[in-house]
């Protein structure tokens, strides 16, 4: 997987390649569909959630341009896998899911594999973390029209934000916003296709 769908395809953050070699993909994913965990597609995980392609998740990490000092947000833990790619990367990751289900089964994965640097929350990631704030960089995995703007104020000065942007079944642009004297400067990349953002921003 690393070799064929990361590395030929363009992805060359050494940390991210190793990050997500070392990690067990296959428990991430319910019994149905184990024996697809390492293909080049997105898998559901019950919900009518998936679980992201392995290129998009290093894409996205990537682009988050992480140090090893950085605290991160991550918006939709889903299966818990985009997490633990994260935690190998930074000494803190924090994590919003909106649906106590999926929550409780990424806890239990990340528990087993050993994970002591990350915090789970359930609930709506619109209103971010903020007592946990600022954040060096924000990840959301779920689309949403504009950047929510309780997650920007949450950013530091120089974070970056990644999220997929678009409206409800449209093309969704990856972009990354970086926060320069409070400001958005926005940079788009490839299109794709994730979930809507649910809660609060749909009102
Ligand atoms: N990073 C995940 C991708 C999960 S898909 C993985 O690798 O498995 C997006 C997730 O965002 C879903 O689990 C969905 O329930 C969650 N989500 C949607 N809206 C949300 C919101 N407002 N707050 C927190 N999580 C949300």
């Amino acid at each position: 997987m690393v070799e064929r769908q990361l590395r030929w395809r363009g992805i060359k953050d050494e940390r991210v390649l190793a990050a997500m070699q070392a990690l067990p993909r296959h428990l991430f994913v319910p019994d149905q569909v184990r024996a697809f965990a390492y293909d080049d597609r997105p898998l559901p995980i019950g919900s009518d959630q998936t679980i992201s392609q392995p290129y998009i998740v290093a894409i996205m990490t990537e682009l988050l341009e992480l140090k090893p000092t950085d605290k991160v947000l991550e918006i939709g833990t889903g299966s818990g896998y985009q997490t633990a790619v994260l935690a190998q990367l930074v000494p803190a990751v924090f994590s919003i899911e909106i649906l106590p289900g999926l929550a409780e089964g990424a806890k239990k994965i990340l528990a087993t594999l050993g994970f002591k640097n990350i915090e789970l929350k359930i609930g709506d990631g619109f209103y971010g973390w903020p007592e946990h704030a600022p954040f060096d960089a924000i990840l959301l995995t779920a689309a949403a029209a504009r950047i929510p703007e309780l997650l920007w104020r949450q950013l530091r000065e120089g974070g970056r934000l990644i999220m997929p942007l678009g409206e409800e079944r449209q093309t969704q642009k990856l972009i990354r916003a970086r926060k320069v004297g409070g400001e958005p400067v926005i940079e788009d990349f490839s299109e794709v296709l994730f979930v809507p953002l649910r809660g609060a921003i749909q009102k």
